[in-house]
């Protein structure tokens, strides 16, 4: 598939020179390979699954769990959705519109990390939608990953009310459902952008300014992970966009070296 063109535009647009690898030719912008493992289908995005109900006589809500009941080890795709679709562990579930499970190629060498699901996703019940989302989608294919070749999925599932900060308690009942999706996906890379992501899959609470620029890993896998500002936040400060495109340069270097790809 020809994406240069497209590409080219994508970068113009965020405002940040074009990447030529050094031995290409002058006229002719190389594509960078895109190296899913295999074609798989696309995770669908389920409709809304919580209906609300109605004043002025709410029926009882089933009560809130004390957290994530364990997992079965190896549990799939399909069943993995299906519990995060029912989890009532943290009181977004009482909120939330619809769980924002991920979407993706499930067989993506790429994991995409934000921090949790926004009006819009709430919404739509898929990650990264509306402007920050269109921005993801021109900060991935500047590297020569259209969206549909990654995975993209959040720390929360649910959207916490008014967009505050996650809680850590949401974090941590939560995040189990983040690892099994690691564990299923297996990424070659993981980028996480925004604070929030970068901090708590560091377990850290150091600044982002300190946390980019340099390869972090995860879990046991030891699985590289980069990290980059968030696109709602280069939304407000373009003037970093520089800064997170010199991220993204280093993710994809990082990828070519680990994945033995060009
Ligand atoms: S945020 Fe996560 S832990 Fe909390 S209810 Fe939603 S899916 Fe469950």
């Amino acid at each position: 598939m020809q994406h240069g063109p497209l590409r080219n535009a994508y970068l113009d647009a965020l405002g940040i020179d074009r990447w030529v690898p050094r031995n290409a030719p002058a006229e002719v912008l190389p594509e960078p390979a895109v190296a899913p493992r295999a074609e798989a289908p696309a995770v669908p995005v389920t409709p809304a699954v919580q209906a609300r109900a109605p004043a002025p006589a709410p029926a009882p809500q089933a009560p809130v769990v004390a957290k994530v009941p364990p997992l079965e080890p190896g549990i799939d795709w399909g069943p993995l959705r299906e519990r995060v679709a029912g989890c009532m562990a943290c009181d977004l579930c009482k909120t939330r519109t619809q769980t924002v499970f991920g979407v993706g190629n499930t067989r993506a060498d790429w994991l995409i990390i934000g921090e949790a699901p926004g009006a819009e996703e709430d919404r739509q019940g898929e990650p990264f939608v509306g402007r920050a989302g269109q921005l993801l989608n021109a900060m991935l294919l500047a590297i020569g990953l259209p969206r549909e070749t990654v995975f993209i999925a959040n720390i929360l599932k649910c959207r916490p009310p008014g967009n505050r900060d996650p809680k850590p308690e949401e974090v941590a009942r939560c995040l189990p459902y983040l690892q099994a999706q690691i564990a299923l996906l297996k990424p070659k890379i993981m980028l996480a952008v925004g604070r929030i992501a970068a901090q708590n899959l560091l377990a850290t609470d150091a600044p982002l300014a300190r946390l980019r620029g340099k390869l972090h890993h995860f879990g046991e896998a030891n699985t590289p992970l980069v990290i980059t500002y968030h696109p709602a936040y280069l939304l407000r400060t373009p003037s970093d966009k520089r800064k997170a495109w010199e991220d993204l340069k280093f993710a994809r270097a990082t990828y070519t070296r680990v994945a033995g790809t060009n």
